[in-house]
């Protein structure tokens, strides 16, 4: 494995790999945490914390917290970051015809919408929402998604940083301190212990987590002094919306965090669904997603499935060994279910728009491999002949 000078959270992975008792989970995956039963975070979130919860007082919770956000005079009065989405689309809804708010939907859009998840985009705006569409500067974003792909094995890495920190922007914009996220990715994906059971993510911290330990201005630079495809055809201002706004600002508008409608209410993916299919024209993909069994998970962008393919990469787990977990935490199957479906679809590559990739990042098929293969860490890889393979499975 090549060294990757700016990607830092591979450094702490487990040298031995294990898997969750309970799901199908692998102690790879960045953050978790097994105990000494062997069972991960995740699952025993989903035990000693979802069971237990009081729903309804959560509920009374929401309706106090909404209550001190709520305005009389009509104008917007919570921020939704919406993709177009089931989840966002379910928390929208929710919060406008169920809770009397006056949500905005706020989008960082996808590197390459689908067709489907265009269609789902406007299907919630067509179910009675305003929306604002943030497009970064295309060349910029190229770069840059090169750039993330090869130094952190993730061109996606530039439309997380967005899509996190840009409704940020907005609720200063537009004095709208609340702004409601959906799950909380921590308590549902099994990761930071301290940030399970809160409601919300301080401004302060919420950089923390995602940004895979360098800054913005560290990629930026690393690309002009390293890079011979970074042009610098971009000003300051085309960057602004990647970083969140400063802690000042923030509090000066009284934007305490990052909010959760995950910890109000019980977080369902697969009942997401269904509300979202009917109270907003959500439809699911035709076919099955690459990767995975199901045909409603993250399928707006053409890109993404890249994404979860390198997770597979440097993690050796993939987009069905995340669903089928959490489908095991949710009771709707069993663990021996959950095996067959990762042994039967994780690390499915991504064929559909494969060459959407390769044009987007601007690379060729055989640099795309040399890439890959430079974020197999040898714990998890090993070659036979000519073939990858991972050295231990869960099935
Ligand atoms: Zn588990």
């Amino acid at each position: 494995m090549k060294k990757h000078i700016l990607e830092k959270q591979l450094l702490n992975q487990p040298k031995e790999i294990k898997f969750c008792k309970k799901c199908v989970m692998s102690n790879q995956r960045p953050r978790i945490i097994f105990d000494l039963d062997g069972v991960c975070g995740g699952c025993r979130n989903s035990q000693s914390y979802k069971e237990k919860i009081n729903w309804i007082k959560r509920e009374e919770e929401l309706s106090k917290l909404l209550d001190q956000y709520r305005r009389d005079d009509d104008s917007w009065d919570v921020i939704v970051p919406s993709s177009g989405g089931k989840d966002s689309a379910f928390v929208a809804h929710q919060l406008k015809y169920k809770y009397g708010m006056n949500p905005l939907t706020v989008t960082w859009a996808p590197l390459l919408y689908t067709d489907i998840g265009w269609k789902n985009f406007q299907g919630l705006r067509d179910a009675g929402f305003s929306n604002i569409l943030a497009s970064p500067n295309g060349q910029l974003h190229r770069q840059l998604s090169r750039l993330s792909f090869e130094e952190f094995g993730d061109a996606f890495h530039v439309f997380v940083l967005g899509q996190v920190s840009y409704p940020f922007h907005i609720a200063i914009k537009f004095n709208i301190p609340l702004v409601m996220f959906g799950e909380n990715g921590e308590a549902e994906y099994a990761g930071d212990p301290n940030v399970i059971d809160k409601p919300f993510i301080p401004s302060e911290e919420f950089q923390r987590l995602y940004f895979k330990g360098t800054s913005l201005d560290e990629l930026v630079n690393f690309g002009i002094e390293k890079k011979e495809y970074f042009n610098k055809n971009f000003n300051s201002s085309d960057l602004n919306f990647y970083r969140p706004p400063s802690i000042n600002d923030l509090i000066k508008s009284k934007i305490k965090g990052k909010y959760f409608f995950g910890y109000f209410k019980k977080w369902i993916p697969q009942e997401n669904f269904f509300y979202a299919a009917e109270n907003t024209n959500f439809k699911p993909n035709p076919e099955r997603t690459e990767g995975t069994y199901s045909k409603y998970a993250s399928i707006d962008d053409k890109l993404d499935g890249i994404h979860y393919y390198m997770k597979y990469i440097k993690f050796g787990f993939g987009r069905a060994t995340d669903d089928a977990s959490h489908e095991v935490r949710d009771g709707h199957i069993s663990r021996d279910e959950a095996i067959s479906l990762v042994k039967r679809y994780d690390g499915e590559f991504p064929e559909k728009y494969f060459q959407d990739f390769l044009n987007y990042l601007d690379i060729s098929q055989s640099y795309f491999w040399e890439v890959v293969d430079s974020w197999r860490s040898p714990h998890i890889w090993e070659k036979k002949g000519n073939k990858w393979k991972l050295k231990k499975t869960v099935y």
